[in-house]
């Protein structure tokens, strides 16, 4: 919370309500979240607004690199915090599960894009679709 007020604060830009209950529920939130998600978690903690103002807000910070966007679905875009640790995710397609995945095994793909082409690659996004543990009944599971 205090990093993400400070970027805030050296960017020129005020500390609304909005902004704070926005900082509150990416916080919080455990997957991405869509913005008609975005306004009812801030409706929960007391923070009253219009779709209009959290898509501009949500902006604002997406600009400031608070927020980052996650293209999971063609039709609708997420987000999540910028300040979570690099992950991928797994997109349930039939429950709409997501989950976050860590231990990102991609660095060694990027130094052959750019030992072989040239291309020095500055970022990634991979997103893993499929059924989730429970939809597929735990098939494939080793425990
Ligand atoms: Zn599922
Ligand atoms: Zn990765």
């Amino acid at each position: 919370m205090e990093g993400a007020l400070k970027k805030i604060r050296s960017s020129g830009g005020r500390i609304t309500k909005a902004r704070r209950g926005l900082i509150r529920v990416f916080e919080e939130a455990d997957k991405p979240l869509s913005v008609k998600e975005i306004r009812r978690s801030l409706g929960e903690i007391g923070v009253k607004t219009s779709m209009t103002t959290v898509y501009r807000e949500i902006n604002f910070m997406v600009k400031n690199g608070l927020v980052k966007e996650v293209n999971l679905y063609p039709e609708e875009k997420m987000y999540e915090s910028a300040y979570l640790v690099h992950h991928h995710h797994l997109v349930c397609e039939k429950c709409g599960r997501v989950e976050g995945v860590g231990g990102c095994r991609l660095a060694e793909i990027e130094q052959e894009m750019y030992r072989k082409r040239g291309f020095r690659v500055t970022r990634h996004s991979l997103e893993f679709y499929g059924l989730c543990v429970e939809c597929n009944q735990g098939v494939g599971l080793m425990t």
